[in-house]
């Protein structure tokens, strides 16, 4: 079906494909199956039978259990027991699965309003907002905050859902290199008018988009100096929390709260459920003229259905024992686990000899591969000795950066990291990953 027909391109075909197919034919093969159960500290994946193949597969064939390091459980509330589950049971209950009915008909829910109360006092902002989906939730606000004759600068690595809200805003869009101050410092000079550096003009309005921990590139934005230029240039920011919130900082607060810098600096708070709450949906904080202002302008919190009750339990429960508002310090533990089980993660594999990135205290862990022919091989390496990670390449990643990307959780045991380090020093050696001279295990 990928061959011209009709003396016109088939409607499935452009040139990345014809580039990648094949690669993503094989990684398929090793890694994106379907799972079963919960996706915690470990996973079960179904094995491929001989006659599987793209996206078919045997539903009734063996599965797996495997050490889990692809999922975004960062404090471990992807779970099938525990207080987030019982809430999450009780509230099915209550209250069922959906409401059939947008916000503004008779879908708004008293658990919608205790969720976002306590998202922003979470985050510290004055108000908050959740949508259904957190891919969504970029892709609609942005379009809702600005448009023609604004301009959005945006940092080249940002998440597909803020190019895609960015590209929807139609604002003119400049890109800065990945977390590059003197580049980003460079873009904002040549984008505001010399001699009126205080000003917006001739723009409307500029928001710079950025997101707090890259999940690529376990990368932390720096916003310290962030905020340094935002003082000189008067810009308004946006920071994507997906991966940070939760996952970084003393308390779980994000960026914020890791680099102490006060909320009120950052205009606009966005993050997720997907990731450190075990939910799904995203949220939006900020003043509360600017949440008023998107409740009656962002397309997807005013057209689509709500967050369902028992997902809106889940996060709610969670964020209240990160926050320690359950009386107890499970919170407290677990983020402290978490970084505790991402440093000594990340520091044996550089003294093993990889080449690692990511910024200190990132969960986030990608281990270089290079070679793009090293992902299927890499994966059917770990898969076969009980390890789940995600490989990464292109389009994902420029192709010469091809990597294994590990998302360390709370729920790790030093066991399950002492193993798969183990593991890793062999399936190294194997494929000749390690660049510095192995100190092995
Ligand atoms: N922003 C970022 C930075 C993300 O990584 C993701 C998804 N991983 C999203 C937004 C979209 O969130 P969701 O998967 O919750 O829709």
């Amino acid at each position: 079906h990928l061959r011209k027909s009709n003396g016109y391109a088939p409607i499935v075909s452009d040139f990345d494909s014809f580039y990648t197919r094949r690669l993503y034919t094989r990684i398929r093969d090793c890694w994106n199956r379907p799972i079963t159960g919960v996706p915690s500290r470990t996973v079960t994946l179904l094995e491929r039978t001989s006659k599987d193949y793209n996206h078919t597969f045997t539903l009734t064939g063996n599965k797996k259990e495997v050490l889990n390091f692809s999922s975004y459980n960062y404090l471990g509330f992807a779970q099938k027991e525990g207080p987030c589950a019982t809430a999450v049971a009780e509230t099915t209950q209550k209250c069922g699965l959906g409401l059939s009915a947008t916000r503004a008909e008779t879908g708004d829910s008293e658990l919608h309003h205790e969720l976002e109360q306590l998202v922003a006092r979470f985050v510290g902002k004055e108000d908050a907002m959740v949508i259904s989906m957190g891919y969504a939730t970029n892709s609609t606000t942005i379009p809702a905050l600005v448009g023609k004759g604004s301009l959005i600068i945006s940092d080249e690595l940002n998440h597909s859902s803020l190019i895609f809200g960015a590209r929807l805003s139609g604002a003119a869009i400049r890109v800065f290199k990945h977390n590059n101050m003197s580049d980003f410092r460079s873009v904002l000079r040549e984008c505001i008018s010399q001699g009126q550096p205080r000003t917006h003009r001739p723009w409307k309005k500029i928001l710079v988009v950025v997101e707090g921990l890259y999940s690529m590139e376990g990368s932390i934005v720096n916003l310290p100096e962030m905020i340094e230029l935002k003082r000189e240039f008067r810009f308004y920011l946006y920071v994507d929390e997906a991966h940070s919130i939760g996952a970084l900082g003393e308390n779980g607060g994000g960026v914020c709260d890791f680099f102490g810098v006060d909320p009120a600096e950052v205009d606009i708070l966005m993050g997720t459920f997907t990731k450190s709450f075990g939910g799904a949906g995203g949220y939006i904080a900020g003043d509360k003229a600017v949440i008023d202002h998107l409740r009656l302008t962002n397309h997807a919190y005013v057209y689509a259905e709500p967050i369902s009750p028992p997902v809106i339990q889940q996060i709610i429960t969670s964020m209240k024992i990160i926050c320690g508002e359950d009386g107890t310090d499970d919170g407290r533990r677990r983020i402290k686990q978490l970084a505790e089980n991402s440093l000594y993660f990340a520091s044996r594999l550089r003294e093993m000899g990889f080449i690692v990135y990511g910024d200190e205290g990132s969960p986030v862990i990608p281990l270089l591969l290079f070679n793009p022919a090293k992902l299927p091989a890499f994966s059917r390496e770990c898969l076969k000795r009980g390890i789940a990670v995600v490989v990464v390449g292109y389009p994902a990643t420029p192709i010469i950066t091809s990597r294994a990307r590990f998302c360390l959780s709370a729920a790790h045991t030093r066991a399950d990291l002492d193993y798969t380090l183990r593991e890793l020093d062999e399936v190294g050696d194997l494929l000749m990953l390690k660049v510095s001279r192995n100190k092995g295990m």
